[in-house]
């Protein structure tokens, strides 16, 4: 491995996070914010739960508590267990402030079935959690029964149909270790402590999505707890409104997910290209990765990190991957687009479980070191973030905006990147109203991220949100939305959904019309 390709991925790994490729870990193996979003019709910030139907209800005593987990085959936590603090704690240190009612620590569909009604009784608002890295922190509020489907963890392949049946709360790394053995593998995000729940129900964007789809496009089928107490086995067939929201209308909203079944794909070798332009060359390398990848066949992905550098400069770096294995043909493609050369190239082939930690930051560490401590705790970092989506290419006057932007934090002394992921392939065989992720004619995202100091005074936290603001503002021309599973504090709800919207408001309405569920986009009903 070259000093490249090493230091970028130490450095991911040593933060926890995914890869190297900047601080930006490649698809946003990254943090964020603090208050949750709020939007337009439904503008309540927060870190607190909003009880649910009728206020008049008691809340639950200890005892009541007591009585829900003497009858599940999981827990429940209460403030002042010895295990609280371990069942709440969420990816980012920094939503440690915010203290739940209870935690549900469900082993099995009628556990949750259990504290849904529960919930419902009470009037207490429920938070489902799976790997806790919502960027608002929006799988656990104040006073809220937080029910954690973590235990829920099996991964079990099925050869007869290539599918894969996961507990809901699978972590990303655990999918795929299981899957490559058998030679198999589902497109999904790169940080390996992601849970494959939350990832699936903002749809999922990662490396191998040009090929084989987003994460919620290789759903089969799930089995939801809604807010009724019902349970139901949503596909295709059956609940169909509901499957579709299931499918980007983010997580949270709508039930909670106890299992999913997922198609597979084969895990064959994967080629990587790491090109790193001069920043004199900024402008022009992005013009021309933008003109380059909706012409790349789909087993290629190109995303593209604009890291600002506390030297005061920006390194452009591109990460390719070629499921075909043939890394160098991409790499000379998009060099031949951008017309100059860049200052270095690193090209090399992977197995399927190499690249996966590779992309996951940690190559060099064993497959345990990989997704959990040794003690099963998150590793856990505190960033900002937050998205844009291309509707198309950006213009040259936008995309010497963007740079701009990056520059006045790169002479500003503070490190920060712009990772622009590209849609298209298969992405774009399902319709804009096929599912709820709207984004499907778009020709990219882009995620802002910025690492926060430990313990980040608010100030500092403020400070970071007002520069992504400006990015927002840089790519005005260009940008349609956001993306559902890369919130951010104070943007219209509406904006993650676009077209979708609407739709999402009415299926909300007919299964969760009190409003049970809230996550850190939360639908109107
Ligand atoms: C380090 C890092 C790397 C990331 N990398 C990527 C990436 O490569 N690609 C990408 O697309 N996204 C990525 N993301 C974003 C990630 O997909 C979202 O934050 C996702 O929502 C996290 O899911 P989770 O289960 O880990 O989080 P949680 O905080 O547990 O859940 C997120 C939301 O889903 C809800 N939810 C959780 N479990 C259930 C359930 N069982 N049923 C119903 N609702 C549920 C929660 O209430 C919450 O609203 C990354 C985020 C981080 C922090």
């Amino acid at each position: 491995m070259t000093d490249l390709t090493r230091r970028t991925l130490l450095r991911g790994a040593a933060a926890g996070i995914a890869s190297a490729l900047g601080p930006a870990a490649l698809l946003g193996c990254t943090g964020s914010d603090g208050p949750a979003a709020s939007g337009a019709r439904t503008p309540r910030p927060s870190g607190a739960a909003t009880p649910t139907g009728p206020t008049t209800r008691a809340r639950p005593t200890v005892a009541d508590w007591r009585a829900l987990g003497s009858g599940l085959e999981g827990d429940v936590v209460l403030l002042d267990d010895a295990g609280y603090d371990a069942a709440r704690r969420l990816y980012q240190p920094r939503f440690d402030v915010r203290r739940p009612a209870a935690v549900v620590r469900a082993r099995s569909t009628a556990d949750v079935r259990e504290a849904v009604m529960f919930g419902r009784r009470h009037g207490v608002a429920v938070r489902p959690m799976a790997g806790g890295h919502s960027y608002v922190g929006a799988s656990t509020a104040d006073g809220a029964m937080v029910i954690s489907v973590r235990p829920m963890s099996r991964v079990e392949y099925d050869p007869a149909s290539q599918t894969v049946l996961l507990g809901a709360g699978g972590l990303l790394f655990d999918v795929h270790r299981t899957l490559e053995a058998h030679g198999r593998t589902v497109p999904t995000g790169s940080c390996p402590s992601v849970g494959a729940a939350g990832l699936t129900f903002g749809g999922g964007l990662g490396a191998e999505m040009r090929a084989y789809g987003l994460t919620c496009d290789n759903l089969r089928a799930a089995t939801v707890v809604t807010a009724d107490g019902e349970v139901r086995e949503v596909s295709a067939e059956r609940d169909a409104d509901l499957w579709w929201a299931l499918r980007g209308g983010g997580g949270g909203n709508l039930g909670v997910v106890t299992s999913m079944r997922m198609r597979t794909h084969p895990a064959g070798e994967v080629g990587f290209s790491f090109l790193t332009w001069r920043d004199a060359d900024a402008e022009a390398m992005v013009l021309g990765w933008q003109g380059r990848v909706p012409a790349q066949p789909r087993s290629a992905w190109a995303n593209l990190h604009l890291d600002a550098s506390p030297d005061g400069s920006i390194r452009p770096i591109v990460v390719g991957l070629a499921l075909d294995g043939d890394a160098e043909r991409e790499a000379d493609r998009l060099v031949a687009t951008v017309g100059r050369e860049p200052a270095s190239r690193d090209v090399f082939t992977r197995s399927h479980h190499e690249a996966t930690k590779l992309l996951a930051g940690c190559s060099e560490l064993t497959d345990d070191q990989c997704r959990l401590q040794p003690d099963g705790a998150l590793n856990r970092a505190d960033t900002a973030s937050g998205s844009d989506v291309l509707g198309g290419p950006m213009s040259g006057r936008t995309v010497r905006s963007l740079l701009r932007v990056i520059r006045a934090r790169a002479e500003s002394g503070g490190t920060a990147a712009a990772i622009l992921d590209p849609l298209g392939g298969a992405v774009a065989d399902v319709g804009v109203g096929g599912t709820a992720f709207a984004w499907r004619r778009a020709l990219a995202t882009v995620q802002w991220y910025v690492a926060l100091s430990p313990s980040a005074p608010t100030s500092e936290v403020r400070d970071t949100y007002r520069w992504i603001a400006e990015g927002h503002r840089a790519l005005r021309a260009a940008s349609v939305g956001a993306y559902v599973n890369y919130l951010e504090p104070g943007r219209a709800v509406g904006s993650y959904y676009g077209p979708n919207y609407a739709r999402l408001r009415r299926v909300k309405r007919r299964y969760d019309p009190d409003g049970m569920f809230r996550s850190g986009a939360p639908i109107a009903a």
